[in-house]
């Protein structure tokens, strides 16, 4: 494989200028059959998003793909309405239904509802071609899945963790690949899969086509890259709505102890309907919802240690409309997809500063205005101001009456989300996340100090 010096996103940038605007091609213009393209029209999309019109061509050539997308700018249908047209033209089709089909194409993402969602993106855009596909992934009893793997899916949409188990028990024959791809790998480096991607690597073939999706491009992200792609074609795009300006961002300065009084405030005065609330930890998101169901509030949580019909229901329920609050961790909360989110709050602000950006992304979706709202202690200012950094500009700050923060409080260390769950069936090498995590003793909770005082400047009203 040829080493590939991987550009930063700066040059990606140059490379593949940003699209805010759909681009001005159909579907059909992009190399797509008629059967596809038919799918898609009936799921409502006329044109293209800009990585879709980037993607699609590309992935059709045959040729490897970096791709920096986030959730949101149309990237799943980007890789996988091409990836059904190179299945459709090659002429290993199963004949008749009762041909046994073989695992040609492996979609990896880092969670479980995001492997879902692909999957059901792979049916609805392939209902009318004669291929099929299928989903694995920890949490859920095994069984129906040896049985799906049995009987052959052309496309398979895994989480590491669960492919690897089908691999170690022999239920699952990966000699067939011919396309991989790598959803959201930031994420999945985060969870600490690196070692899990690396096996499920040297398990395929090594000819084979590979896609890489990532909304960042750390060191590491490169470093796969470079072990991964061969001379892939480079794409970067900002999702649609992802641009911090289309979204109202607010900081409600509160003392810690306040926040949940807070909270129910807010969503009882402003009559808030759906609204989705970060927590930093799986242990604060139960809290949380055990105090807003006392309030009266109607509240689920979702996390890693949720069973997964539990997760589904919340989901479900919260996307219906049926649900006010969905409470989740980071990482649970990653790759669904709900349009039009009118409320995200952020009740303890992330410790990657990227992910708040993920999060606020969440709102406003489908060209919907949206509100993200951030109740921020004492013990989060440097946190506060690593994301100002980062977005390049100040929040607007607002103090709610009734709930002034005290001026003389004193910065406590946050606890952090030490070992993340990575949402599988059993337990998997984790890194702690963000910048202060430790990979201390085994079990023991790091902690981070964030006290430094916020800069002064007047912006509090
Ligand atoms: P994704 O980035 O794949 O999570 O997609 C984000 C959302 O955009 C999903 O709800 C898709 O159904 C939707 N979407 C995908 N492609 C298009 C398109 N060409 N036009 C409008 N919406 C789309």
């Amino acid at each position: 494989m040829t080493p590939l010096a991987l550009p930063f996103a700066s040059e990606l940038k140059r490379i593949a200028p940003l699209f805010f605007e759909m681009s001005m091609s159909t579907f059909s213009d992009l190399g797509l059959s008629e059967s596809i393209v038919r799918a898609v029209a009936e799921n409502g999309y006329t044109t293209p998003t800009p990585i879709q019109a980037q993607a699609i061509p590309a992935v059709i050539k045959g040729g490897d793909l970096l791709a920096g997308a986030q959730t949101g700018t149309g990237k799943t249908a980007g890789f996988t309405l091409p990836i059904l047209e190179r299945l459709l033209r090659s002429t290993n089709l199963a004949k008749n239904k009762t041909d046994r089909r073989s695992i040609r194409v492996l979609v990896l993402t880092p969670t479980r509802e995001l492997a879902a969602q692909v999957e059901e993106s792979i049916r609805t855009y392939g209902k009318h071609t004669p291929l099929n596909s299928g989903v694995i992934f920890g949490g859920v009893g095994i069984n129906p899945q040896i049985k799906l793997l049995k009987n052959g899916v052309d496309i398979l949409v895994a989480t590491p963790g669960r492919l690897l188990d089908h691999h170690q028990q022999g239920t699952i024959d990966l000699r067939h690949v011919e396309i991989l791809v790598l959803d959201e790998a930031d994420r999945m480096l985060d969870m600490g899969f690196i070692h899990d991607i690396k096996k499920v690597l040297a398990i395929l073939p090594s000819k084979r086509q590979n896609l890489l999706f990532s909304a960042t491009f750390s060191d590491d992200i490169k470093a796969l890259a470079d072990r991964l792609l061969d001379n892939p074609a480079m794409i970067e795009v900002a999702r649609r709505n992802s641009t911090v300006e289309v979204i109202s961002q607010k900081v409600h300065p509160v003392d810690r102890d306040k926040k949940h009084p807070m909270l129910a405030h807010l969503i009882k005065t402003q009559a808030w309907s759906q609204v989705l609330v970060f927590t930093r930890t799986k242990h604060g998101a139960n809290k949380l919802v055990e105090q807003l169901i006392k309030d009266g509030i109607n509240s689920m949580a979702i996390h890693g240690n949720k069973s997964q019909s539990a997760r589904t229901k919340a989901l479900a329920e919260f996307k219906d409309g049926s649900l006010t609050v969905l409470v989740a961790t980071d990482i649970a909360a990653r790759g669904i997809d709900i349009d039009q989110l009118p409320h995200v709050v952020n009740y303890d602000l992330p410790n990657v500063p990227e992910d708040y950006v993920h999060r606020i992304g969440r709102t406003g979706r489908a060209g919907a205005t949206g509100e993200a709202v951030s109740l921020v202690c004492v013990d989060e200012f440097k946190l506060l101001a690593d994301i100002e950094k980062l977005i390049k500009r100040p929040i607007p700050q607002e103090i709610i009456d009734g709930f002034i923060p005290d001026p003389h409080a004193k910065a406590q260390p946050i606890q952090l989300r030490s070992f993340p769950n990575p949402g599988q069936s059993r337990g998997r090498s984790g890194k702690p996340q963000g910048k202060g995590a430790s990979p201390s003793a085994a079990g023991k909770r790091p902690t981070a100090q964030h006290n430094s005082p916020r800069r002064s400047g007047g912006r509090g009203s």
